[in-house]
């Protein structure tokens, strides 16, 4: 998979013209890289100037295992806590944590 480093792109553009699929698209003065469309063939990569694109490691099994490990206990919290919403001895600040459990998830 492939990412823009934003502290070397300049916002040149040259990136978005290389890219055959429209893959990459200028936000807030950077390149931004849609990886659903991206087939990887590394076009923009050897168009950038900067060196600001990089290909990034793929998660190794392990480390998959973790985040849905992490993921698969977040939504037990969250569930449990929406359990206890529902008597009326809740505490009033747990829709803030819970907004911020969601968050943490996205
Ligand atoms: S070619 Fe490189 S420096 Fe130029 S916009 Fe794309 S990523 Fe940024
Ligand atoms: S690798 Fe190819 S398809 Fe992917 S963003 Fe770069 S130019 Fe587009």
């Amino acid at each position: 998979m492939l990412k823009v480093v934003k502290e070397r792109c300049t916002g040149c553009g040259l990136c978005t013209e290389s890219c055959p699929l429209q893959a990459i698209s200028m936000s807030n003065g950077y390149a931004q890289i849609d990886v659903s469309r991206c087939r990887e063939c590394r076009l923009c990569l050897e168009a950038c100037p900067q060196g600001a694109i990089t290909e990034t490691a793929p998660a190794s099994n392990r480390e998959l295992q973790a985040t849905v490990s992490s993921l698969k206990q977040k939504t037990a919290d969250i569930i449990k806590r929406i359990d206890e919403l529902q008597h009326p001895e809740h505490k009033p600040d747990d829709l803030a944590t819970m907004r911020s459990d969601f968050e943490d998830l996205s």
